[in-house]
């Protein structure tokens, strides 16, 4: 397994893959421009290249790209929708020059056209984008809270959309905190264990990709999106301890999003999580 931080932009590249490394990372969660705006903002080839570098002498893989919040294919807004798929394209294709592996993105919000158009459509956006998107490069659809007209809070409707395509062309990376929101107990080993089965049946655990592991105070099913230290919320690290030792590949990367993120808390998540490892 391989722990990490979502890294903040706050305080340049270099100087944050500096200090990740030395608090003991060795994957890491960046976003690839601007998360809340539609630009992502220009960077030359240099620079880019430079950037990958750093990420590939300092062995911090699977490098994750999480996209703008910004993106979703399920709006029913047309012209949020032309922006959505543009910008989406655009990550896909900066994540090709990082050299990153992973384009983890919000399954959606149908903003109250109903789940099944929201999910018609997103298959019919990703299947638009798909050929023109990197190979070396997945997209990774994210389980949320639920909260709203959120899709993807039911582990089902992301197997719906990845069935759509042919095997291993789309994954998931599964918050944890989203998941307990969402109803799914990852506070306890028998939880962990119903809800890892239901994800099993849902997408295959072979298309589970990243773990984002955040604690969370809000109840059980409340589909509010909060996140928490490892150890102050609900999931408690009994749970997480029976996370890490599921018995993941050996290269497996776990990232947290913890508040505070670019702080000293990072150490103290990363410290934590290190511990329950057996
Ligand atoms: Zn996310
Ligand atoms: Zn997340």
């Amino acid at each position: 397994m391989r722990f990490g931080v979502h890294m903040p932009l706050k305080g340049g590249f270099e100087t944050n893959i500096k200090r990740v490394k030395e608090i003991g990372c060795r994957t890491i969660q960046i976003f690839p421009g601007n998360p809340t705006g539609w630009k992502m903002g220009k960077l030359d080839e240099a620079e880019i290249e430079s950037r990958s570098q750093l990420i590939n002498t300092t062995d911090l893989q699977p490098l994750v790209v999480h996209c703008a919040y910004l993106i979703n294919l399920a709006t029913n807004n047309a012209e949020f929708l032309v922006k959505s798929k543009q910008l989406l394209n655009e990550t896909m294709q900066r994540a090709a020059l990082y050299g990153a592996p992973y384009v983890v993105l919000h399954t959606g919000n149908h903003g109250g056209d109903g789940h099944e158009k929201g999910l018609t459509q997103i298959i019919e956006s990703i299947s638009e984008g798909l050929p023109g998107w990197p190979d070396a490069v997945q997209l990774l659809l994210e389980n949320t809270a639920g909260s709203g007209t959120a899709l993807g809070s039911d582990y089902a409707e992301l197997g719906e959309i990845l069935q759509a395509f042919p095997a291993g062309k789309l994954g998931v990376c599964i918050d944890t905190a989203h998941s307990w929101a969402a109803g799914y107990d990852f506070g306890s080993s028998e939880g962990i264990e119903k809800s890892l089965g239901e994800l099993d049946q849902a997408v295959g655990l072979e298309n589970l990709k990243v773990i984002h592991v955040n604690d969370t105070k809000v109840k059980l099913g409340s589909r509010v999106d909060r996140h928490a230290h490892l150890g102050e919320g609900n999931i408690s690290l009994e749970g997480f301890a029976t996370l890490v030792n599921f018995g993941w590949p050996e290269d497996f990367p776990f990232i947290l999003e913890t508040p505070d993120n670019g702080t000293e808390w990072d150490k103290i998540n990363i410290d934590k999580l290190t511990a329950l490892v057996r």
